[in-house]
């Protein structure tokens, strides 16, 4: 079990309209190192998510009606209280979700960066005049919240991903329905625990937990009284609450899935190369959106590269995040599991080589050992599907228009990065790539100043910076008259 020096901090009740609140169904929460049960929280459904909607949409007429300056400093108050509670906040999440420590503990503060940067941004919310067309006329845009937001995030970053949407809509002047993924919903609950303690007023952040994301999700899709629906998690599931949206036609924002090349051309630093290789494939254990998903490296410096990056991957120490400290944790669930161990023997039956790993853990159950595979082909499905997972394939390239083609043979456009020192090859990769987010001679691109945000099927819209913040807004025109000068 594991210790909280604040207890308070542990819900194991969903947040509706400022109440604690429960049902007699109950949802396990396990913790992915051990499969023992760490706390319950309630599986709720239609009913209890159209009265978190009704809650948000009374509490809108009201928090809309703060000035930003007042909305700023409670979203500070949040922010403040998040990062005097970072260990406790980094236990629970490492309890849930398997993280190392020391990657949860960098979570919060991330996850709390992104609520101090709404807070000012909001303040910065400007309107324009344009000049008008007739005389005796003003043109005013002003920018207004859509109105109640659905938030449904992944278990990967259930500290950040909640934050990188809560922060921006509350400072819009919106309020929120959040509803976590169900293997990890104590995070978001000690994050609104914080928001109440704040002082963010009833109903402005609702949380409804549930092991039935359809119904939740039906819900918040298809409630008029949500005006916009703002998601994070697989493609598969985008799409499908992109269809159930067009009903009410809903304002989206979607943040789904990737398949990041990561190239290393003949004239990279190959140190640079393999630290970035390293943070890029296999930070929290290989499972997050922007992960390098298929390695790229040129003929001249295959060899030093493959070197150098294999040593680095078999000196990875792998355990619980709460029993030490570790590089690797487990992967969330046994069907993650099956997913990564089915690719790599795709991989290995189509001829691919083992170049490290893939013997059993001996932790066993959801660890596994990190890979790097050679020999691999585009119609290998670890070339065409997201790994999420610590599986490295790699493909050895000639040539620079070869290796941009291979990389845009994908659906996906989410993340990709290359490491060259050439300046022409530089700006030439970077305008070639189509992809949202581009590391050039780095494996680490997220913040929260930046838009983060995918082309084709990774999604809809941009998250982090003043971009993340328009996606709570509507622009109203409005034409004034009859202004006798
Ligand atoms: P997921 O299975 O799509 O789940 C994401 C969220 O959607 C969870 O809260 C899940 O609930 C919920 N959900 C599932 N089915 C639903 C339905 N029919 N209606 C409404 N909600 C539903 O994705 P995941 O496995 O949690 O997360 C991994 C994926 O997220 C990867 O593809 C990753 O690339 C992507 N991701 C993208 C970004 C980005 O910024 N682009 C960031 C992080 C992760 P349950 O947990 O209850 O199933």
């Amino acid at each position: 079990m594991f210790q909280l020096s604040d207890n308070n901090l542990l819900k194991q009740q969903a947040l509706i309209n400022g109440q604690w609140t429960d049902n007699n169904k109950k949802l396990p929460v396990y913790n992915p190192a051990n499969g023992k049960k760490i706390a319950t929280v309630p599986d709720m459904g239609q009913e209890e998510t159209r009265q978190a909607i009704h809650a948000a949409h009374d509490a809108w007429h009201l928090w809309k009606k703060k000035t930003a300056a007042e909305r700023s400093s409670l979203l500070m108050h949040w922010c403040d209280l998040v990062l005097e509670h970072q260990e406790d906040l980094a236990r629970l999440m490492t309890a849930e979700q398997g993280k190392p420590l020391r990657e949860a503990s960098g979570e919060v503060v991330y996850g709390a960066s992104f609520i101090r940067w709404y807070a000012e941004e909001g303040k910065r919310a400007y309107g324009e005049m344009i000049p008008a067309v007739a005389a005796n006329t003003k043109i005013m845009v002003t920018r207004e919240p859509v109105g109640v937001v659905g938030a449904i995030t992944p278990w990967n970053f259930p500290v950040a991903m909640m934050t990188r949407k809560v922060a921006p809509a509350l400072s819009a002047g919106c309020t929120v329905v959040v509803k976590p993924a169900e293997d990890t919903p104590l995070s978001a609950l000690a994050l609104a625990e914080l928001a109440q303690r704040a002082g963010i007023p009833a109903g402005v952040l609702n949380v409804v937990t549930t092991g039935k994301p359809s119904v939740v999700g039906e819900e918040l899709t298809g409630n008029a009284l949500v005006r916009k629906l703002s998601f994070t998690g697989s493609t598969d599931v985008g799409k499908q609450l992109l269809r159930q949206s067009a009903d009410v036609v809903q304002n989206v924002s979607m943040e789904l899935g990737g398949n990041a090349p990561f190239i290393v051309f003949d004239d990279a630093d190959i140190e640079q190369a393999v630290q970035g290789a390293m943070v890029s494939k296999f930070r929290n254990t290989g499972q997050t959106c922007i992960c390098a998903n298929r390695f790229f490296v040129q003929d001249a410096v295959y060899e030093p590269f493959m070197e150098a990056f294999t040593v680095a991957v078999k000196s990875l120490s792998i355990g619980s995040g709460l029993e030490g400290s570790f590089d690797l944790g487990p992967l969330i669930n046994s069907s993650a599991v099956c997913k990564v161990k089915k690719l790599v023997a795709d991989a290995l039956d189509h001829h691919a080589t083992l170049l490290t790993g893939n013997h059993e853990h001996p932790l066993g159950g959801n660890f596994i050992e990190p890979v790097i595979l050679g020999e691999v082909k585009p119609d290998m499905q670890c070339f065409q599907q997201e790994i999420f997972g610590p599986v490295a394939p790699v493909i050895r390239f000639h040539n620079e228009q070869d290796v941009i083609a291979l990389s845009n043979q994908t659906r996906s456009g989410l993340a990709a990065y290359f490491y060259a020192q050439d300046l022409g090859r530089v700006f030439r990769v970077a305008e070639a790539l189509e992809y949202g987010i581009i590391g050039v001679n780095e494996g680490l691109v997220s913040t929260e100043v930046a838009p983060f945000g995918g082309y084709k099927e990774s999604g809809i819209g941009r998250e982090g910076g003043r971009y993340g913040l328009d996606a709570f807004f509507e622009l109203k025109y409005v034409l004034l008259g009859g202004l006798n000068s």
